[in-house]
């Protein structure tokens, strides 16, 4: 395998989240769009994207830019003039993006996420699948925080972490955050001469964490504190990190073409990451027996399907970790459920087409499907 750099990050990755902030996206005096740097980046999108890639964008400015819709000074705004000026700046920023990409046919999904939608497992089912039906259509996602109804101070740098929680989500392989630094440096740059550049990080350990320490912290906006915390998200969950330069036209070409950045390596795939989580993760909260030719198709990579459950046990919901056992009762698997409890006795034994007349509702066709499912050798 060839070692990850970056350079070759980008042309080698599959699924992509570019994180934007608003230093870039908005001019700082005036608080509207850089209509000129947003048109180099969505066509650096574009491009990208037709060579087959997955891209997500990550885009902050929702808040500068209401700031000067609603007349209200940008810098001493209480945590509600700052939720009421994202409400509006979002509009805007989502026209701007859908604009931008629109130019080169490309389609924009706006998705607002809160952090526990990415955290707690039910709503993160449905933001993964959300955007995985939207990449699959050929979309772009662009996502922000939803900032109306943050329940604790809105801060710049959340979407750093944002983008790194996106990532793990949807199992991209890299993600790009774009700022106004080319990266990570042992000290700060602007003050310290001898400060040097670091193009590769395998590892975050506490000395590299102490670099962006509080004396640093102001060498990017955003900070680098949490782009390492974004570094340490992602990475775990086997997504490679890019901090850049964004400020130049079109920067994920330069960065192709092999411009200064730090990149920071996970260790394993987005796929062997994920499993992991769910193998780890909590007790399970019940229980699903299988025939043997479920406990087959399981063993064999696949999806388990309502047709193959034969019991159901439990007070488990949508989202929940529950055991797989075979008829023996020899747990063959652990899998985040697609059903509640009640609704999977339901539908246990039947084909995934009745689901919809027998719930009323048309969920999902697997009861757990292979992405969420780790099969346990034994
Ligand atoms: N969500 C905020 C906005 O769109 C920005 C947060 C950040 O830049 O990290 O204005």
């Amino acid at each position: 395998m060839v070692a990850i750099t970056g350079r070759n990050a980008l042309p080698a990755a599959h699924r992509i989240v570019v994180k934007v902030g608003s230093a870039l996206l908005v001019d700082e005096d005036k608080n509207t769009i850089n209509t000129a740097w947003l048109a180099g980046i969505a066509s650096d999108i574009a491009r990208l994207k037709a060579t087959g890639k997955d891209i997500v964008v990550v885009s902050s400015g929702a808040i500068a830019l209401g700031s000067r819709l609603l007349k209200i000074h940008n810098k001493t705004m209480s945590l509600q003039e700052k939720q009421a000026a994202a409400a509006t700046g979002q509009v805007t920023l989502a026209h701007a993006w859908m604009d931008a990409l629109g130019a080169h046919k490309v389609q924009t999904a706006q998705i607002l996420l809160s952090p526990d939608d990415t955290e707690t497992r039910r709503k993160h089912l449905n933001a993964r699948a959300t955007m995985g039906a939207l990449l699959e259509l050929g979309a772009v996602p662009v996502v922000n925080e939803n900032d109306t109804v943050a329940t604790a101070e809105i801060r710049f740098g959340d979407n750093d972490r944002l983008a790194a929680r996106v990532a793990a989500m949807i199992g991209a392989d890299l993600l790009v955050l774009l700022s106004d630094v080319d990266g990570l440096y042992t000290g700060n740059p602007n003050d310290n001469k001898a400060a040097t550049h670091l193009p590769q990080i395998d590892q975050i350990t506490a000395d590299i964490m102490a670099m962006a320490g509080a004396a640093n912290a102001q060498y990017a906006s955003g900070g680098m504190v949490t782009k390492l915390e974004a570094a340490r998200i992602s990475t775990t969950a086997g997504c490679h990190m890019i901090i850049c330069d964004g400020r130049d036209p079109e920067p994920l070409s330069r960065l192709e073409k092999g411009a200064t950045c730090s990149c920071f390596i996970a260790t394993e795939t987005p796929h062997a990451a994920r499993k992991q989580w769910i193998a780890g993760a909590l007790t399970p909260r019940g229980t699903i027996a299988v025939d043997a030719g479920a406990a087959l198709a399981l063993r064999r990579g696949k999806s388990l399907l309502p047709a193959g459950v034969v019991a159901v046990d439990g007070q488990f919901d949508r989202g929940d970790l529950i055991a797989v056992e075979d008829q023996s009762g020899r747990v063959i698997g652990h899998g985040l459920s697609s059903y509640s409890a009640g609704d999977a006795a339901k539908i246990k034994g039947h084909k995934s087409r009745e689901i919809e007349t027998m719930l009323g509702y048309r969920g999902r066709d697997e009861m757990i499907h292979t992405d969420n499912l780790v099969v346990i050798d034994n």
